[in-house]
């Protein structure tokens, strides 16, 4: 079955590796016949200005729960009009400068969505599932334009720079969709995946830094009373959880301005 893939590149002005790749596969696109996609600059003032965005986050400007302002009103507007009911599948492309590695998002529960997500992760089994906190018509962020599709988030990588590593990758896992036969079903059973429940905070007061031992090491279990944050005093605050929980977007730097630690999640087997 021939697909419409929407490939979105550039939702975040200063993520420039999954423009590399829309660039790329817009140049090669008459040697792609699996499916039919087109790419999509998302936010070129942003770009233009090497910033996140220009008046607010354009990924989360979707859907009922989105907030909309100045230039990410009128992007979401344009790539809604674009978008949105002409094609069977989206595919968007981010960085994060935290130590994730490869990881495909979910904020839907299509099975689309799902089977596509464990495709990139036989062709690249270091591929890591995250299933979001915010789902179908919870979801403000581009992805949620169609009701399937998934966020592609690799790191780390620092803000504006182009990681040749990661944009390799970045455009392996996005062939490993546009070369799939989307009729192709595997098991969902026993799929490992990350079921994220909730953010930690740094702690009200200034002067909390993320522990030497917790930075860089997302996705590895984190235990009750582990040390999470350090002070200039070498005061150290541990994980005040009541169970042990995996994080990620561990210090990421976007988050920085909401407080945000890290986000915490729960490994599941099977969807
Ligand atoms: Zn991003």
């Amino acid at each position: 079955m021939k697909m419409k893939i929407a490939i979105i590149g550039g939702t975040h002005g200063n993520e420039p590796v999954g423009i590399e790749v829309i660039k790329n596969l817009e140049l090669k696109k008459e040697a792609s016949s699996v499916h039919e996609y087109d790419c999509f600059l998302a936010n070129p003032m942003a770009l233009k200005e090497k910033k996140r965005f220009v008046d607010t986050d354009l990924n989360r400007s979707f859907g009922a729960k989105g907030t909309r302002l100045g230039n990410e009103e009128t992007e979401s507007a344009r790539l809604t009009s674009e978008i949105s009911g002409k094609y069977d599948f989206i595919l968007d492309l981010h960085t994060t400068t935290s130590n994730m590695g490869l990881t495909v998002l979910l904020n839907n529960d299509n099975e689309l969505t799902r089977q596509a997500a464990v495709r990139i992760q036989k062709i690249m089994p270091e591929v890591k599932i995250i299933e979001g906190m915010r789902m179908n018509d919870d979801c403000p962020y581009t992805s949620n334009l169609i009701g399937a599709g998934l966020t592609i988030e690799v790191g780390p990588v620092a803000n504006n720079v182009l990681d040749a590593k990661l944009i390799l990758e970045t455009k392996k896992m996005v062939m490993a969709v546009l070369e799939w036969d989307f009729e192709d079903r595997y098991d969902l059973k026993e799929i490992k995946h990350y079921k994220s429940f909730g953010e930690y905070e740094f702690p009200k007061e200034s002067g909390w830094y993320i522990h030497p031992e917790l930075e860089g090491s997302d996705f590895k279990e984190l235990n009750p009373g582990d040390p999470v944050f350090i002070n200039m005093d070498e005061e150290v605050k541990g994980f005040e959880g009541d169970s042990s929980i995996t994080p990620f977007f561990i210090n990421e730097a976007a988050y920085q301005d909401d407080r945000l630690a890290m986000t915490m999640s729960k490994v599941r087997l099977g969807f």
